[in-house]
């Protein structure tokens, strides 16, 4: 980085990154382990946010595994879920297993996602090459005759131009710079919204269910420790309805679900504790344009079915280094380039999205937004005939067209 914060406020660089979140940290941690220099702009002071999904797939830890950072990773505090389990209208019923994925962890590892966002920024910041600006937001292109040539961006101080030969949008599903660049999105509407919160754990609890499901009622609960992070699905549009059969309503619920939660339900004794999540599937026309390029949830935005929109977003960061490295080595890259990444992506892309589509079809009548029942047979099939229950495992933990690291 020319390190000329000049009168003007300018900085320049080979590849600017746009958000610090699993697709960013990833790629700005590979891009300098290959000698690139790189600036990744996050817009909080740091990465201690609830929303974002806990889960470190298999897929991901063969990569840290094959960049010789796995068993430093393990050591970091998390909890390894080997199955995954649902309960069904008060049954417990297993539906995916782990043990036979052809990796070296048969585990999602959950972790918070700021401790995993943590960890490999540290590792970056080993490389000289990497650059990560918190607290800065980008808010703008800057453009040339046509090509990106870098952003604006709002800094504490003030404002900051970054200049590179590549900017990659890795800002999530509320993406700035796709809308700057004018990329055209594909919506594909969602009939739900997810209400987010901690319930208090009882510490003598054991392992539970992930999903729960009862007649029009969804809820996720991932155990952290000491608390449960708690997703309840709601119809989209409807939290003020929600709200207006108030929080005793909504406790209910939960217990309903999951009883065990007990009396720590009541802790939620206030709206502020509780947030809305807005649900979304969508997905780029064309990832990219002359000097810019959008992977992650800033090219398509993922729901929380399955679980796997972290995963996607790292696996689009490698492919990115992948087809990229040489070129970013000496200079800008061309544009044949950027389709060869939407091309190998778009595939995965495209079979995830498809089945996240579906869940929600299958769980939510989008026009009654009450629950559809449940083929019995679909879970009679994955309780009776445990082999079945590696498909589920396999598209959850490794996905299609899983990358490797080549640099
Ligand atoms: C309710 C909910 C639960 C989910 N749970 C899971 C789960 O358990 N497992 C899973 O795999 N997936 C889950 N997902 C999907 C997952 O969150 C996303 O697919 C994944 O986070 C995408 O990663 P990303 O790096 O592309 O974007 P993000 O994780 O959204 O990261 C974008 C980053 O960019 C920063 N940023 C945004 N705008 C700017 C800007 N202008 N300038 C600078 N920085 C900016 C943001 O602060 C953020 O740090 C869930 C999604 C939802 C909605």
């Amino acid at each position: 980085m020319s390190e000329n914060r000049n009168e003007q406020n300018v900085v320049t660089t080979r590849c600017c990154i746009v958000g610090g979140g699993p697709a960013g940290i990833m790629l700005g941690f590979l891009l300098s382990r290959a000698g690139v220099e790189v600036i990744v702009l996050e817009k909080h002071t740091d990465f201690l946010r609830d929303f974002r999904g806990d889960t470190i797939h298999p897929s991901t830890l063969e990569l840290l595994a094959e960049l010789g950072l796995l068993d430093e990773f393990l050591t970091v505090p998390h909890q390894e879920l080997r199955g995954v389990q649902v309960t069904f209208e008060g049954k417990t019923i297993p539906i995916a297993d782990f043990a036979h994925l052809p990796t070296q962890c048969k585990f999602i590892a959950f972790m918070p996602q700021w401790d995993f966002l943590n960890f490999l920024s540290s590792k970056a910041k080993e490389f000289p090459t990497f650059n990560l600006f918190m607290q800065t937001e980008a808010t703008d292109l800057l453009e040339e005759n046509g090509n990106v040539v870098g952003v604006k961006a709002t800094t504490s101080t003030g404002e900051l131009a970054i200049k590179a030969d590549l900017v990659v949008g890795t800002d999530g599903r509320h993406s700035v710079i796709r809308e700057k660049a004018g990329l055209s999105v594909q919506d594909f509407g969602v009939p739900i919204d997810v209400l987010w919160m901690r319930i208090p754990k009882n510490p003598a609890i054991g392992e539970q269910s992930l999903g729960y499901v009862k007649s029009d009622k969804f809820m996720v609960l991932i155990d952290r420790h000491d608390y449960f992070q708690c997703g309840f699905l709601i119809p989209k549009g409807q939290f003020d309805a929600v709200k207006n059969r108030g929080l005793t309503a909504l406790q209910a619920d939960i217990r309903e679900l999951a009883p065990f939660v007990g009396d720590y339900v009541a802790e939620l004794d206030s709206w502020d504790k509780i947030s809305l999540l807005t649900v979304k599937i969508d997905r780029l026309r064309q990832w990219y344009k002359p000097g810019l390029l959008c992977i992650g949830d800033a090219a398509h935005a993922m729901s929380p079915a399955g679980g796997v929109g972290v995963n996607l977003a790292i696996q689009d960061a490698v492919a990115t280094v992948n087809q990229l490295t040489k070129s970013l080595q000496k200079g800008p890259v061309r544009i044949d380039e950027l389709a060869q990444i939407q091309r190998r992506r778009m595939w995965p892309v495209r079979v995830i999205q498809s089945g996240q589509i579906a869940v929600h079809r299958r769980l939510i009548n989008a026009s009654t937004a009450r629950a559809t029942i449940i083929p019995s047979a679909f879970f009679w099939l994955l309780r009776h005939v445990p082999f079945l229950r590696r498909i589920p495992a396999y598209l959850v933990g490794i996905g299609p067209r899983p990358e490797h690291i080549r640099t």
